[in-house]
């Protein structure tokens, strides 16, 4: 099947001050929709550079997929040189013009002359209508019939013309057949060798669907991908892998797909009507902004205090000045206290803390930069504790400790919501 190519535009890209999240997006859809992308590529604001770059990908491939340069700024050059690669003029898209009229009446802004130029298109091009901002995309053919599709750089813009425009025309155009379709299970509190050694000779035997094993800091997601002819028969062919991997990792996938720990911590806390609070030291409230990202969240987060002083433990969480002094701030004994205080004090039914050494300072022979305690009191049953020791920088520690927390809570959670 034809193959098309991914272009990039912006300087900011090859300064490394932009990460290229637009062609990873796109990259990741076309794959889904079965349509081949044989290489990326990206190029810096110049008319020239742009459009032989252009050039060169429709030589080899169908067509060239741009992001980025359709703006008003004297740097926005990539429809120029889409007219340049492929021999065209332009031509006024009297819809976007009466759009751009529209909006600057509203915002009550002159519009100058070089927001008309956004209106402007490739001559016998395919407007692609952008209802979330100003310039609007475009496909613009070559005289045999290769093509240059263009789109905004602001990914906001870029996805929903990806999705809903320029992906059913590639389909169309290259009589891509094949679909592929996808399905994440996030697991949580195994290691990836324990991952592997479970489900290891599924993936290493099973063609179609695929198999891969993606690990994360503490976390581990099993990816299911299966190519057919129809979204329906894709997702037949996953299905039964699907099941077998779920058996074997029962009690640690806590979503699917789109699935974070703290939503899967969420809805746990909405179907057994639970409240969760915190007493966070080390983690700084990344526990507390992780369950709060979730919307609904209000629901079940009660609160929580970062506890990051030794005074600030004992007032407000009524940790004993007497066992900081003797186990320390760092350890299970305060762990236990500051949860418990936690959940008492703000009234919820189950309270995870975090007490640990983020580094690079602060760590001793017996207590190491990384030392981590959590305990998570749930009233009757005895407050439970967990040692680590995490490895990295003070960032990556903090990281860690959080994924660890929310797999306390959710494994906890999931394990009293079943029984
Ligand atoms: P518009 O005219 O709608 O503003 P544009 O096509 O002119 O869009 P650019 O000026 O190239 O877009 O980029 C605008 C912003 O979009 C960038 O500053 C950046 O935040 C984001 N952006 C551009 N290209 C990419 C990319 N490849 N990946 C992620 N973000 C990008």
């Amino acid at each position: 099947m034809a193959s098309v190519e991914i272009v990039a535009v912006g300087t900011e890209l090859l300064l490394g001050q932009l990460v290229d999240t637009n062609t990873a997006f796109i990259a990741q859809h076309l794959a889904e929709a079965g349509i081949d992308v044989h290489a990326t590529h990206a190029v810096g604001d110049n008319r020239d550079r742009i459009a032989a770059t252009i050039r060169a990908v429709i030589e080899r491939a169908e067509g060239a997929i741009t992001t980025g340069g359709l703006g008003p700024t004297i740097d926005d050059l990539t429809k120029e040189a889409v007219c340049d690669a492929l021999d065209l003029g332009v031509e006024l898209y009297e819809p976007a013009l009466d759009q751009m009229q529209r909006m600057f009446a509203a915002i009550g802004r002159p519009m100058r002359g070089n927001n008309r130029k956004q209106a402007e298109l490739p001559r016998g091009s395919l407007p692609l209508d952008n209802p979330n901002g100003t310039a609007p995309g475009f496909i613009a053919f070559r005289s045999d019939g290769k093509f240059v599709v263009s789109m905004p750089g602001v990914p906001r813009e870029m996805k929903p013309m990806l999705v809903e425009r320029v992906v059913p025309f590639l389909r169309e155009r290259l009589g891509a057949r094949e679909t592929i379709c996808t399905r994440v299970l996030h697991t949580i509190g195994l290691g990836e060798s324990e991952v592997d050694h479970r489900i290891d000779e599924l993936f290493r035997l099973s063609e179609n669907p695929k198999i891969a094993i993606l690990a994360h800091d503490f976390r581990v997601d099993v990816k299911i991908m299966a190519k057919a002819t129809s979204v329906e028969a894709a997702q037949a062919l996953i299905a039964p892998a699907q099941d077998e991997i779920e058996r074997r990792l029962e009690g640690n996938i806590f979503g699917r797909d789109a699935a974070t720990p703290a939503s899967a911590i969420n809805e746990l806390l909405g179907a057994g009507g639970l409240k969760v609070a915190l007493a966070e030291s080390f983690t700084g409230g990344r526990i507390a902004a992780a369950l709060t990202s979730v919307p609904g969240s209000s629901r079940n987060f009660v609160g929580g205090v970062v506890a990051y002083d030794n005074s600030v433990k004992i007032a407000q969480l009524g940790v004993k000045a007497d066992t900081i002094a003797a186990t320390g701030a760092v350890s299970a004994e305060t762990a236990m206290q500051m949860a418990h205080g936690a959940r008492v004090r703000f009234g919820a039914d189950v309270a995870l803390a975090t007490t640990g050494i983020a580094g690079p300072d602060g760590g001793t022979a017996d207590k190491p930069v990384g030392l981590a305690w959590f305990a998570l009191d749930q009233g009757e049953a005895p407050t439970q504790t967990w040692r680590f020791e995490l490895s990295g920088e003070r960032e990556a520690i903090q990281q860690r400790a959080t994924t660890i927390g929310l797999g306390i809570l959710w494994r906890h959670l999931n394990r009293s919501i079943q029984q």
